[in-house]
């Protein structure tokens, strides 16, 4: 399973995110805690994505995190106040590539998936039917969690919550058993979903970071349920129960 993170706030560095906590992501990438049977390295590659006024920048490779000499200079020298990063354990059968790396994008978008969609492709294919040919054709890498975003985008007018939800139900209905973790930004809002893997919550007045292992000691770290919508802004944070929606 992979391990990502989201974090809303005042502008910070991204090393101060993603390399310099003692349990850091770089860190989960080689020594995760919670990986669930779920595999047990994050090596098949890793991305970032941040804004720089209002403007969405992403940094993806295809080697393990640790293998990037430039990261550390780089992450260093940028800061900014909304961040998704992710690191890849790619699931069985599935490409590797920079390509199949999250964060996906989408102009203003950015999207990460833990998980799995069971018996794929198959599984959702009539799914797949009801997505434009072209976005069929331009997806980044043959891999579910790519197909996952071009069904999320595809609802965007919906809103980030219910295009979320809904695809979530909806995979799940085609795939039961499907781990369907997502993160969802624009740098303004977050969506975020639990679906049998962990994300953990840290809210302070102005910043919200959720991670998919907690990265410090810090009691502030909250652990969401399983099946858990999280809507957030870097002020405010909410969380519905998706249980409804199996
Ligand atoms: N299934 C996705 C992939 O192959 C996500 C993998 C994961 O969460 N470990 O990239």
């Amino acid at each position: 399973m992979c391990r990502h993170l989201a974090y809303l706030g005042p502008s910070v560095s991204l090393a101060s995110l993603v390399l310099d906590p003692p349990h850091s992501l770089y860190k989960q990438s080689w020594a995760p805690k919670d990986m669930r049977g779920g595999g047990s390295v994050n090596a098949d590659g890793f991305g970032l994505g941040w804004y720089l006024e209002n403007e969405a920048v992403r940094y993806r490779r295809s080697v393990p995190i640790w293998a990037d000499e430039n990261l550390p200079g780089l992450t260093r020298s940028i800061s900014s106040g909304a961040v998704i990063a992710a690191v890849r354990n790619g699931t069985t059968g599935m490409p590797l590539g920079e390509g199949a790396a999250a964060p996906f994008q989408h102009d203003q978008w950015f999207f990460s998936h833990n998980g799995l969609i069971r018996d794929w492709p198959g599984s959702v294919a009539k799914l797949a039917e009801g997505l434009p040919v072209t976005d069929l054709l331009t997806l980044d890498a043959p891999v579910d969690s790519a197909l996952l975003w071009a069904l999320i985008v595809d609802r965007l007018d919906r809103g980030p919550a219910e295009a979320v939800a809904s695809v979530v139900q909806d995979v799940e209905a085609a795939a039961p058993g499907s781990r369907l973790n997502i993160l969802l930004t624009d740098g303004e809002q977050l969506v975020a979903t639990t679906w049998t893997h962990a994300l953990w919550v840290r809210q302070t007045d102005d910043s919200v970071t959720v991670s998919s292992e907690p990265w410090t000691d810090d009691p502030g770290w909250r652990e969401l349920p399983d099946r858990t919508l999280l809507t957030a802004t870097r002020y405010a944070c909410s969380t519905t129960s998706m249980e409804g929606r199996q």
